[in-house]
């Protein structure tokens, strides 16, 4: 028992550990000199400047090793100096390692972007900033999001994108199997300069031939401010997008058409009409503004940019109109959160003042909730908080047939939606935790600003009663909580983590669905104590005082 306890500490990491050890035991690194130190533990690092001890020559030893290794497989190690990481790579037994720091496994192959694939990325018209980059997707999943989002238009791009001098793409059927077969058979094995490994080679430095922490982990020229670099830049505007209800699979999908499909690339803005210039194309505008609380669903209206950004968390009496016959028409178009100060006064909008009345009741009733949010943040609810975010729209992937643009509004005649494979569904659900949470915790270190922030004493209880139920439940989400916690304190998970958490949060949603029930029945009531007062003050002067044209936030 004494000499387990020695050969553990020095890989903290138990993911790493296990890897370790298979390294070891596998016949590929058969006779690899000085393998245990004096107390049994591994001696999986070889530094060449070992000034004394006993083991003062385990670098050269293993070097001696590697040469005898390269010749066994065919390759001379009189020509050139890439022949140690030729094999290296060669012998390597599973082909991905996990990383010493935060145990994420990455394959050793060429097969992640890095800043020059990004910067050709970036230059294609329809990517905008909200498509999120990382260094550590592997290439054929990034793919996979691309057509998700932009369809069968990115094959016409992909011979750009993917262009070097060294390798010859050759004409390729426009689906994702044969670009994938293609990446991983040809493309992947010849190095390219638009894609980086995994993990960098070093032999003899370490036993397996690999640096001990992978790109996840490692700051170098060529990966950037690592950390910053794993997360897409996300605005204020942007965390809204998160935290509203809506099928937001379909949604984004449907963005992404707007953004590439050519139905929608010669519709004209909807204030053409008005005279002045609207560049096309234009962008998809969220007819009731998600900052407002409007759900976050597969119906846009077409703005130029101008005209979208000059929108800006206001509503038009047009917009308004608009959110109602969809509305009639059975769509939900507004949050949980806001559903009863829009009930109250959607009626009593008839111009463009009204319209802007109601959107600054909204504005004030959204803040006053991102103020729950960040509540529930402060004291570690964070499964709670994940049960918003629905997850499960992820399970599917939604179709359109019969894309139209008419009127300067988005339609489709139907939407199928097929099950996903489980891997892809776990993966986006991981993604949409990890950058719903970030956003929301950066929001609030961002606007520690005065919140107009709406209470009273029927609302401020029913807030404490869910509060009250949530510290109940924690006996059920305190480990999900911890997992959750890792992500928003900026620590990547690893890829098994993430799996797990994207199953456990289900289960445990769905055992005990009636206690969310009942802690969002007490948020809900607590909303409506909220929209009564804001409906009181209607006509007061925060709301009516203004021109129509003012630009609210
Ligand atoms: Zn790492
Ligand atoms: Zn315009």
């Amino acid at each position: 028992m004494e000499n387990n306890e020695k050969t553990k500490p020095k890989y903290s990491n138990d993911e790493f550990l296990e890897y370790s050890r298979k390294i070891i035991a596998h016949p590929n690194y058969r006779e690899m000199p000085d393998i245990f130190g004096d107390r049994g533990e591994i001696q999986w690092e070889a530094p060449s400047n070992r000034q004394s001890g006993k083991f003062q020559d385990t670098h050269h030893k293993r070097r001696e090793w590697w040469r005898q290794k390269a010749l066994s497989i065919g390759i001379d190690p009189s020509i050139g100096d890439t022949w140690i990481s030729k094999t290296a790579k060669a012998i390597h037994p599973f082909g991905s390692k996990p990383c010493k720091k935060c145990g994420k496994i990455l394959n050793i192959a060429y097969a992640y972007p890095n800043q020059h694939l990004f910067a050709r990325i970036k230059r294609l018209p329809y990517i905008d900033d909200t498509f999120e980059l990382s260094i550590i997707e592997h290439v054929c999943d990034l793919l996979n999001r691309l057509e998700d989002k932009f369809g069968p238009k990115i094959y016409n791009d992909l011979p750009i994108l993917f262009a070097t001098t060294s390798i010859i793409i050759p004409p390729l059927a426009k689906n994702l199997n044969t670009w994938k077969k293609f990446l991983m058979d040809v493309y992947i094995p010849e190095e390219p300069r638009m894609l980086s490994p995994g993990a960098m080679s070093n032999p003899p430095d370490r036993l397996d031939g690999f640096h001990s922490f992978n790109r996840c982990c490692r700051a170098s020229a060529d990966t950037g401010r690592t950390t910053e670099n794993l997360r897409s830049y996300v605005t204020d505007r942007r965390v809204f997008e998160y935290w509203v209800d809506g099928d937001w699979v379909a949604a984004d999908r449907l963005m992404g058409q707007v953004r590439s499909n050519s139905i929608f690339e010669q519709e004209v803005c909807f204030n053409t009409k008005q005279g002045g210039i609207h560049p096309k194309p234009c962008q998809a505008d969220h007819i009731g503004p998600i900052s407002l609380g409007f759900t976050h669903r597969p119906q846009f209206q077409l703005l130029c940019k101008s005209c979208n950004s000059g929108k800006n968390n206001r509503m038009y009496l047009s917009d308004v109109r608009l959110l109602i016959a969809a509305e009639n028409a059975g769509e939900r178009i507004i949050s949980w959160f806001a559903k009863e100060i829009w009930d109250r006064r959607k009626a009593a909008v008839a111009d463009a003042e009204t319209a802007l009345r109601l959107s600054k009741l909204l504005r004030d009733n959204r803040h006053t909730y991102m103020f729950l949010l960040k509540e529930l943040l402060d004291r570690g609810f964070y499964t709670f908080l994940a049960s918003l975010l629905h997850l499960q729209e992820a399970d599917f992937n939604p179709e359109f047939s019969g894309l139209k643009a008419r009127n300067h509004l988005t339609y489709f005649d139907s939407i199928t939606k097929r099950p996903r494979t489980t891997k892809y569904a776990n993966e986006q659900k991981a993604r949409r935790i990890r950058i719903a949470f970030t956003s929301l915790a950066d929001y609030h270190k961002k606007n520690n600003r005065s919140a107009f922030v709406i209470q009273n004493n029927h609302s401020e209880i029913e807030f404490s009663a869910g509060f009250k139920r949530l510290e109940i439940l924690k006996s059920v989400t305190n480990d999900l909580d911890i997992k959750i916690a890792k992500i928003v304190g900026k620590v990547e998970l690893s890829e098994s983590d993430l799996r797990e958490l994207a199953r456990t949060l289900s289960d445990i949603m769905f055992s005990n669905s009636e206690s969310f029930s009942s802690v969002q029945y007490h948020f809900d009531r607590g909303m409506v104590e909220v929209a009564k007062e804001l409906d009181e003050m209607w006509s007061t002067d925060r709301y009516v005082r203004s021109a129509p044209n003012e630009i609210i936030e």
